[in-house]
């Protein structure tokens, strides 16, 4: 995504990868050969491989740019962790070189803000420095849903279900709680007057939705609110990582709403262009890609 401009800001994505390997039937367990065929005209290629049954999820974090702050949303898988799935595994992304060329440094960042503490949303949290794990961003605030980290401490001290999230709670959520960098939200919390964020929860217990705003211009950072565009067009259909079915739901189809009335949807997983407007007619929602 080239940086766009939402009010004072800049809008820019890092992409961590963008890869269709993603079963269908996996992700989507509601999801039928006819419904998937009713939206090929949008969704191929950039959004599904019809060969495979394969769904593009794209892993990217998002920069925005304020002129006086600089904060990144949701920090993807990042590198050298070692996870039991194969995609997450020990990777060697090349997502710290792709940060300095949208032209900022970590020691930069002002606000890390993870939408929800999944593997693929706390990655470059930390980095591997002589086999420890430290802060990525040293003079960062980490924003992270209290509700989603009590939630996934209990289930790493949990003998019989830890450790919690493949192990990135231990290396990508505890280190950074421990140097002191976390922000602990609950609740609609605004952080400044232009960026808050609500609980959304269903996908986690804690799921946040990040809104901004500036000069009368909004967006909304859904994390996995929303896994992929066909969820626009069936709200009703959860993925295989909700948590608690209703409420997915209920928080999906209210950001669909809050979009509709004008904010821009900026979706992590979404294909290309990622970035989507949301028409509402006769009850129905339908992604316009922004570019
Ligand atoms: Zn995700």
């Amino acid at each position: 995504m080239s940086p766009r401009r939402l009010g004072d800001f800049a809008l820019s994505s890092v992409v961590e990868t963008e890869r269709a390997l993603f079963d269908t039937a996996m992700v989507f367990p509601h999801a039928t050969d006819d419904a998937l065929k009713a939206q090929y005209d949008w969704m191929l290629p950039l959004h599904f491989v019809p060969d495979t049954r394969s769904l593009v999820l794209i892993i990217q974090s998002f920069l925005i740019r304020t002129g006086r702050t600089t904060i990144l949303v949701d920090t993807c898988i990042g590198n050298h962790k070692p996870r039991a799935r194969a995609h997450n595994n020990m990777q060697q992304f090349p997502w710290m070189a792709r940060l300095h060329a949208a032209g900022v440094k970590p020691e930069e960042i002002d606000y890390v803000m993870c939408t929800h503490l999944h593997v693929d949303h706390v990655g470059w949290n930390t980095r591997l420095e002589n086999g420890r794990w430290v802060p990525t961003f040293p003079n960062a605030r980490y924003v992270f849903s209290k509700e989603d980290y009590e939630h996934y401490l209990a289930l790493d001290r949990d003998p019989e279900k830890g450790p919690a999230t493949l192990g990135a709670f231990r290396d990508s959520i505890l280190p950074v709680v421990e140097a002191g960098l976390a922000q602990m939200v609950t609740g609609a919390t605004a952080l400044d007057e232009s960026l808050s964020v609500e609980p959304a929860p269903g996908h986690t217990p804690g799921t946040l939705a990040i809104k901004f705003e500036s000069r009368g211009e909004k967006a909304l950072f859904c994390g996995d609110i929303l896994h992929h565009a066909l969820q626009v067009y069936r709200p009703e259909w959860n993925s295989f990582a909700c948590a608690h079915a209703a409420n997915a739901r209920a928080s999906r189809r209210k950001a669909l709403e809050h979009c509709a009335a004008g904010a821009l949807l900026m979706p992590v997983h979404f294909g290309a262009p990622f970035a989507c407007r949301i028409e509402s007619k006769g009850g129905a929602f339908l992604p316009r890609f922004a570019g």
